[in-house]
């Protein structure tokens, strides 16, 4: 049986967070993390717990960039208000997110004791130059150093980059999609990059100096991303905005791919990209049936029916689409003539990349 995973979320502000990053608005907001304490925590937890059914999967998070870099004292007081619901069986895991650079062996040692179960970092990219331009604060030597430390006191680690930061480009985001593959993260979350009000990201959009990427260009970068990730079976537990670390609400976004659906967006690009992989030079004129499970039926019509009129253009076609929910939720079951086959993105990247179509380099 497959139990729902619902993650209890804890914002803690960062107040006079020392860093200065280009494109969060939190080093300058003070007041707040007063009022998360102890009582907090726990009447969150308890309101939650009273709306989430039985049998799920529940974690408690602590997330709002960097947990560990605030006081030890504070951290384990609210860390011990968690560990008390686990261990009396109410959640399964407590899971938090902090920077690479506020990590080490003592931190660790301290998180275990208190039964975190999931460590993200917020790496944002693996290139030097980036993160210098994004005013960061550590290196990508600091993130290889404290994922291997995670790995090696057996957290779960979530790994989380941005696209479109300054300096920042496709290939760099590829690499970065790499290295996170290779520093072995248990999942992702993969966010593009806003400009949001009061922040020196918003002072060199005003000046011309940063150009922000397109939704087109946004979908084009996640897709390949998405790929290299199915391909290596770590899943992506969010792909949109950065709204953890520094958007309020949806006015503070000055400028950038927002889009609160990209997610989907970049699921629906992804499948019609796969349709027509598989069906181009190879119908004329037919029926198309595409079946898929009701679950990604919006995904596969796209945006006002626009794959399904692509289809009908590209591959001059009639198309049926059939829901079936017997199906896998990643399957998209194609029939044309006498021909049948099943396809989902891991088979899509493989025989895509072994063809030569498309290179995740
Ligand atoms: S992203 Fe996190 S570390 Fe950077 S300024 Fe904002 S709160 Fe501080």
């Amino acid at each position: 049986m497959k139990y729902k995973h619902y993650t209890i979320p804890i914002f803690v502000p960062q107040e006079g967070c020392p860093f200065k990053c280009i494109y969060c608005n939190q080093f300058t907001i003070t007041g707040g993390i007063e009022t998360v304490n102890a009582m907090y925590v726990e009447e969150t937890i308890e309101e939650h717990l009273k709306t989430i059914p039985e049998n799920s999967y529940i974690e408690v998070g602590f997330f709002g960039g960097s947990f560990t870099g605030i006081q030890l004292s504070r951290q384990n007081e609210l860390l011990s208000v968690a560990k008390r619901y686990k261990e009396r069986g109410a959640i399964k895991g407590i899971r938090l997110s902090t920077r690479p650079d506020y990590i080490n062996e003592k931190i660790l040692q301290n998180l275990l004791e208190y039964g975190v179960t999931a460590i993200e970092l917020g790496l944002q990219s693996m290139d030097e130059s980036v993160l210098e331009a994004s005013y960061r604060g550590h290196t990508p030597d600091d993130t290889r150093r404290a994922a291997n430390l995670i790995k090696k006191y057996s957290f779960d680690l979530g790994l989380q980059m941005m696209i479109g930061l300054p300096n920042d480009d496709y290939y760099k985001d590829i690499r970065t999609a790499r290295e996170i593959i290779s520093m072995k993260a248990d999942f992702v979350r993969l966010y593009p990059t806003l400009v949001i009000k009061n922040t020196y990201l918003e002072k060199l959009f005003k000046e011309g100096i940063y150009k922000p990427l397109t939704v087109e260009e946004t979908i084009k970068i996640c897709k390949d991303i998405m790929l290299l990730f199915t391909l290596a079976d770590i899943p992506i537990i969010r792909l949109g905005l950065q709204t953890s670390d520094s958007i309020n609400d949806n006015s503070d976004v000055i400028a950038g791919p927002f889009a609160p659906n990209i997610g989907e967006m970049v699921e629906s690009a992804l499948i019609r990209d796969m349709v027509l992989y598989y069906l181009r030079g190879r119908v004329n004129n037919d029926i198309i049936e595409l079946t898929v499970n009701p679950l990604m039926m919006s995904k596969l019509v796209g945006y006002k029916r626009r794959n399904i009129e692509l289809f009908k253009k590209e591959l001059d076609c009639e198309v049926i689409i059939i829901q079936d929910e017997k199906l896998e939720k990643d399957m998209v079951k194609i029939e044309y003539n006498d021909n049948s086959m099943e396809i989902n993105k891991k088979k899509y990247a493989m025989d895509a990349i072994k063809e030569g179509i498309i290179e995740l380099t």
